[in-house]
């Protein structure tokens, strides 16, 4: 089974890394972001609850974003597993999480603040088809102009270097107890997510013991045994 955790702060490219082990490993990628925006779009009772909250601006609670989890993971296509990007957040939820689906991997993206705020500072988005775009490595064609609709590109606020130190700040102190969570139950994995995509990549499927060609299914030794197996919360 290929039940991974990814733990990562903003612009570790994490979201990039899943798409392509889930893609290699043919098993979905998961993000809670993308769970609460599809079960809004297709109208789930999950969803329209959950719309609610995010009409009114306000976080989804925890206990909902569980509940959509849960009936995600429930699908056919986990069955060999899934890869989770964005949850948990908190031991709390690892807990509830362990108790839905045991965790084989969790994989933490180490990356310097230095990087972050060099790799965030470039992001522009289009502010009217949210395309987003990286002056380092995905500039649009005409400077400053969205490729699809010629919009003037835009900083998003959050992406501005004081920002960037407070999230990555912030995220360091949310996440330490969630790292130290998993450290204790021999699930972590650390890969250094500085350099280009292709070098991570190597580095993650080498942390997780894979074959660095990926041929789905081959050398799942890693996670064929029990003993990082958790029978529940503790
Ligand atoms: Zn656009």
């Amino acid at each position: 089974m290929y039940r991974i955790v990814f733990l990562g702060p903003p612009g570790a490219g994490k979201g990039t890394q899943a798409a392509r082990l889930a893609r290699a490993l043919s098993i979905p990628h998961l993000s809670t972001g993308d769970l609460l925006r599809s079960a809004i779009a297709e109208k789930t009772p999950l969803g329209l609850r959950a719309e609610r909250f995010v009409t009114a601006g306000e976080l989804v609670p925890d206990a909902l974003v569980l509940e959509i989890l849960k009936e995600r993971l429930g699908r056919s296509d986990t069955a060999r597993g899934f890869v989770l990007d964005g949850y948990p957040r908190n031991p709390e939820q690892a807990e509830k999480l362990a108790a839905l689906a045991p965790i084989d991997r969790v994989v933490a993206f180490d990356l310097p603040l230095e990087v972050v705020t060099e790799r965030l500072g470039g992001r522009r988005v289009c502010p009217v088809c949210q395309a987003v775009y990286n002056l380092h490595t995905q500039p649009p064609r005409i400077e400053g102009k969205c490729d699809r609709d010629g919009a003037s590109l835009e900083t998003r606020p959050d992406d501005r270097p004081e920002s960037v130190a407070t999230r990555f700040r912030l995220y360091r102190e949310k996440t330490e107890p969630l790292i130290r969570f998993y450290r204790d139950r021999n699930l972590l994995v650390t890969i250094d997510a500085n350099g280009p995509p292709e070098t991570v990549y190597a580095r993650l499927t080498a942390a997780l013991g894979l074959a660095s060609d990926m041929a789905p299914g081959r050398d799942a030794s890693v996670y064929s045994g029990g003993g990082a197996r958790r029978s529940g919360p503790a």
